[in-house]
C-alpha cells in the first residue's frame, strides 16, 4: 500500500501555509506517471515571508540564538530518534516520490541517523582561537553562524540531500530556507515535521516548494539570505554563483554534477571490478553524481571486461522499486527518460557501439535498459556530458600515464576511482587525478566523517567531515589593547 501523504503545504514561521498565489502543483510517481499529491506552490511573495521568518529567528535576542550550542545537539539528536523511528515510513515516501528502489531508500535512511548524529556532535566543539599578535595586545576569534541560509536541494536522493544540508546549517547555529526540487518535494515536508517534533524553535527551519526559475531565483537574489548551499546540475550551479554575486555576495556551497572516470588496470580481480563499476553507473537508475561513467578499460583484458560486463548489465532486474528483488527502478521523470535516450541515439550517431540495451522499457512509468557502449571516445557526448541514467561508457587505454592525462580531461572532478594490485598504480593515479573523492578498488562508498566534494566545476566546497560547519561560520577576529598596569 502507498504511504499515506500527511504534508503538501508551504511551512513558514512555524506554520503549514498554502502560498500566497494560492497556486499548487502536481508531484508524480515515476512508476506509472501518476499524481501522488498536489502540493503547495510557492514563489517570490512566499520566500520572502519565510526569509522573514528566518531573519526573525536569527535576531541575537531569539530562542534560538540563545540556546546553548549543546541544546542544539540535543535537538538534532532527538531528530535522529525521529527519523529512526519512522525511517520505514520516510523509505517509502522516497521510492514513491523518487523511484528509488526500496532497499537503497531502506539503507539511506537508515544511514541517516549516524549521519545526523555526526554532525550534531559537532555544534558543540566550534571554537575560536587565541592568537600570540604583536604588541600589547589580547587577540581572539569568534566563530559565528553565517545567518540565514538558502538550502536548494536536488531530486536524485532528496532525502539524504535534506539531512546533511539541514543537519550542517543548524549545527552551525543558522536559520534556513529550504526549496525542495519540484519534483521530489515530499520527504523534505515530512522530516520537516519531525524538526518541529524534535523542539526546533519557531521560525528556524522554513521550506518553500517550487520551481527553480521562482522560488530558487527569489531565494539566491534575496538580500537577507547570507548563504546559498545548493546541489544540483553544473548549470544551475554556475547560475547560483552569479546570482550570489548580484547583490550582497553570498557564500556558496556547490555540489555540482560529474563525469567521474574509473580505470580498470590489467592486474585488476575482474570478479570484484566488474561488479562494481556496474553498481557505479547503474545505481539508483544512473541518477547519482558520481556516476562512474567514463570506463577506462587497459587494452589487455579489454574484450575478456566487456564480455563479463554485459553479462553482468543483462542480469539487473529492473522494476517497480516496491519489489525487494528490483536492483533498478524509473528515471525520476519523463523529461528525464527522453533526455537519456536521446544520449543513447547521440551515442549510436557518433560512432560508439551499442553492445546492450539502449531502450525504454514497456510504455508506463520511466523505465529503461541497463545500457553499454564500448569503443566509445573522448570526444564524444556521452564521454563528455553528465547522462545521469544507466549508460555505462567503456573507453580502451594502454598505459597509466596516458589515463591520468585523459581522465583529467574534463571540466568536472567529482569522483575517480581505480581497480589495481599494483600499490604504485594506486599512488600515482590517486595523487594526479583531479577529483574530490578517490576510490581504489571500491567505488560509490561514502562515509560521514570524511569531505564530500568537488574539484573544478564539480563544485565549491565540502559537506560531510569535520570541517563541514566551517562552511556555516563566519570568523570574527577580536582585538584588545591590553593596558601596561606593571
Ligand atoms: P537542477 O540543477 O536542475 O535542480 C536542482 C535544484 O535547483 C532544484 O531544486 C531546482 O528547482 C533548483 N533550481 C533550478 N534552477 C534554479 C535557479 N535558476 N535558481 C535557483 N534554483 C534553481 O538539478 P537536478 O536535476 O535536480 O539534480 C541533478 C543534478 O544534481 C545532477 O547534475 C547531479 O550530478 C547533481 N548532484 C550533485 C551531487 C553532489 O553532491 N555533487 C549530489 C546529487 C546530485
Amino acid at each position: 500500500m502507498a504511504p499515506q501523504i500527511k504534508y503538501t503545504k508551504l511551512f513558514i514561521d512555524n506554520e503549514w501555509v498554502d502560498s500566497q498565489s494560492g497556486k499548487t502543483f502536481d508531484t508524480y510517481n515515476p512508476h506509472d506517471g501518476s499524481v501522488i499529491a498536489s502540493v503547495a506552490e510557492g514563489d517570490k511573495a512566499d520566500v520572502d515571508l519565510a526569509v522573514a521568518a528566518a531573519k526573525r529567528a536569527f535576531h541575537r535576542n531569539s530562542e534560538w540564538r540563545l540556546l546553548d550550542a549543546s541544546q542544539r545537539v540535543k535537538i538534532l539528536n532527538k531528530f535522529a530518534d525521529l527519523v529512526t523511528r519512522d525511517a520505514q515510513y520516510i523509505a517509502e515516501l522516497e521510492s514513491l516520490n523518487n523511484g528509488m528502489v526500496m532497499r537503497m531508500a531502506q539503507t539511506l535512511i537508515a544511514s541517516s541517523d549516524d549521519h545526523i548524529r555526526y554532525i550534531a556532535s559537532l555544534a558543540d566543539k566550534i571554537q575560536g582561537s587565541t592568537i600570540p599578535v604583536d604588541g600589547d595586545m589580547f587577540a581572539y576569534t569568534l566563530k559565528q553562524p553565517v545567518g540565514v541560509c538558502g538550502l536548494i536541494l536536488p531530486w536524485n536522493a532528496p532525502a539524504l540531500m535534506y539531512l546533511h544540508k539541514i543537519t550542517t546549517a543548524l549545527s552551525a547555529g543558522c536559520t534556513v530556507v529550504v526549496k525542495p526540487a519540484e519534483q521530489t518535494p515530499l520527504t523534505a515536508l515530512y522530516l520537516t515535521a519531525l524538526l518541529v517534533e524534535a523542539g526546533l524553535p519557531k521560525g528556524v527551519i522554513n521550506v518553500v516548494n517550487g520551481y527553480g526559475e521562482t522560488a530558487g531565483v527569489a531565494l539566491t537574489h534575496h538580500p537577507d539570505v547570507a548563504k546559498i548551499s545548493f546541489t544540483g546540475s553544473h548549470e544551475v550551479g554556475k547560475l547560483i554563483q552569479q546570482a550570489a554575486g548580484a547583490n550582497n555576495l553570498k557564500r556558496v556551497t556547490l555540489e555540482l554534477g560529474g563525469k567521474s572516470p574509473l580505470v580498470i588496470m590489467d592486474d585488476a580481480d575482474l570478479n570484484v571490478a566488474v561488479p562494481v563499476a556496474a553498481a557505479g553507473v547503474f545505481s539508483n537508475q544512473g541518477q547519482i553524481c558520481i556516476a562512474a561513467s567514463r570506463l577506462y578499460v587497459h587494452s589487455k583484458i579489454y574484450d575478456k571486461f566487456i564480455a563479463a560486463a554485459i553479462e553482468h548489465a543483462k542480469r539487473i532486474k529492473v522494476g517497480d522499486p516496491r519489489e525487494p528483488t528490483t536492483m533498478q527502478g524509473p528515471q525520476i521523470d519523463k523529461g528525464m527518460m527522453e533526455k537519456v535516450l536521446g544520449y543513447i541515439e547521440k551515442g549510436k550517431q557518433e560512432g560508439a557501439k551499442l553492445v546492450t540495451g539502449g531502450k525504454r522499457i514497456g510504455t508506463s512509468g520511466y523505465y529503461l535498459e541497463p545500457t553499454i557502449f564500448v569503443d566509445v571516445k573522448d570526444d564524444m557526448t556521452i564521454a563528455k556530458e553528465e547522462i545521469f541514467g544507466p549508460v555505462q561508457s567503456i573507453l580502451k587505454f594502454d598505459t597509466l600515464e596516458e589515463v591520468i592525462d585523459r581522465a583529467n580531461a574534463t571540466e568536472f572532478g567529482l569522483a575517480a576511482g581505480i581497480f589495481t594490485n599494483d600499490v604504485n598504480n594506486a599512488l600515482q593515479f590517486t595523487k594526479h587525478v583531479e577529483s574530490g573523492v578517490v576510490w581504489v578498488n571500491t567505488y560509490l562508498g561514502t562515509s560521514i566523517q570524511a569531505p564530500f566534494g568537488g574539484f573544478k566545476g564539480s563544485g565549491l566546497g565540502r559537506e560531510r567531515g569535520m570541517d563541514c560547519v566551517e562552511h556555516y561560520l563566519e570568523v570574527k577576529t577580536v582585538a584588545m589593547a591590553v593596558a601596561k598596569k606593571f
